[in-house]
């Protein structure tokens, strides 16, 4: 079938928005009509010909849509559901069988490598392959063929269009605070970066009930929505604040918790050093380089690589849907919208800080 889809080409660093062939789902694909679907991180540095991404593709891994049509074998869902796509695994390894699927031993070749390239669900511009199967599901397209590994149900009376976001960025930042770090009631925290990941961890940390949230981040302008948010307190990074010094001065003795987001090592290092001692550090962005081990040792201090938040995407995703509809999870504060052509438009304003998490909309 033809669709509109936003292509990226090698030696291109931006997106061109054109008509491609989608191949059809075959027996264990879902079509979904894209809704909405978010820009993250990762899409901009594969577009660039970053993360062993196969170029040209089609990127998006943030899509939320309609169920059209599924193949013979899908039980999980049916034409009309609403879903919520996120990134695919095996199903068959160890960390899948076990709920862990966000570090699936297929990882690398079913989200960023077109280890499916020429199954159902495959772009084609006249006779030149594309590749496809980004995540699972390559969601810059008004239709994407997902596979019930990867397709999450989710209530109808929820926005739909701004739910994508919910499958990558937000459920790492979130997860990373109320699934990995998981910090008691009480408790204090610190977020090192406060951009789309960053926010969500904030409001993770709301709802775990932290009684200080420190956001530091080198935009004041970022601070500000995280105090918005729910954040306690702001620090303002640069070359001459040491950031762990003035998160001590905040909360005397240390923080309990700190999160990296930004896979800086200066960064990682001040999160560090801002820790209480038996204190609990997570990162879900690798910095060049290592921090000191020696202040790991002598603090006592427990150090978390998280992947996607250490998310189970049927089961958190719906919970994180379910917290925002009580008004306790307002990631929708996060979310500018941008008709799907609009794409390029929407990555320079997230780089220059204008706006936090572009969501492109497709006309109904
Ligand atoms: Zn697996
Ligand atoms: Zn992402």
């Amino acid at each position: 079938m033809k669709v509109i889809a936003a292509v990226a080409y090698e030696g291109q660093k931006l997106f061109s928005v054109e008509e491609v062939d989608l191949s059809e789902p075959g027996s264990d694909g879902i079509l979904v009509r894209i809704v909405g679907v978010g820009l993250c991180r990762t899409d901009v540095k594969a577009c660039e010909g970053h993360m062993g991404v196969p170029l040209p593709a089609v990127l998006g891994h943030e899509g939320a849509g309609i169920v059209e049509r599924v193949g013979e074998r899908v039980t999980k869902v049916k034409p009309r559901d609403h879903v919520v796509l996120t990134g695919d695994s095996c199903g068959a390894c160890a960390p899948c069988l076990t709920g862990s699927s966000v570090y699936c031993e297929q990882m690398f070749a079913l989200n960023f490598g077109d280890g499916r390239a020429g199954e159902p669900g495959s772009f084609r511009k006249g006779e030149r392959a594309i590749h496809g199967h980004f995540f699972g599901q390559s969601s810059f397209a008004n239709y994407a063929v997902a596979r019930s590994r990867n397709t999450i149900p989710v209530r109808k009376d929820a926005p739909l269009e701004i739910l994508g976001v919910l499958g990558c960025g937000v459920q790492t930042g979130a997860g990373a605070v109320i699934n990995s770090l998981h910090p008691t009631a009480g408790s204090t925290i610190a977020i090192f970066g406060v951009g789309p990941v960053g926010l969500s961890a904030v409001m993770g940390a709301v709802v775990c009930g932290c009684s200080a949230i420190v956001a530091i981040d080198v935009l004041n302008s970022r601070l500000e929505t995280a105090k918005k948010l729910g954040a306690t307190n702001g620090v303002l990074a640069g070359p001459k604040t040491i950031t762990a010094e003035e998160i001590r001065k905040l909360v005397p003795g240390g923080v309990n918790y700190a999160f990296d987001t930004t896979g800086r090592t200066e960064s990682n290092q001040q999160a560090i050093d801002s820790l209480a001692v038996k204190g609990h550090f997570g990162f879900c962005a690798t910095p060049s380089q290592g921090p000191n081990m020696s202040t790991i040792m002598v603090r006592g201090l427990s150090v978390r690589g998280i992947v996607q938040g250490d998310s189970v995407p049927d089961v958190f995703i719906p919970q994180l849907i379910d917290l925002y509809m009580q008004d306790r999870f307002p990631f929708d504060k996060l979310v500018t919208k941008y008709p799907f052509e609009k794409i390029n438009q929407a990555i320079e304003d997230q780089a220059s800080g204008k706006v936090v998490k572009p969501v492109f909309t497709f006309p109904s």
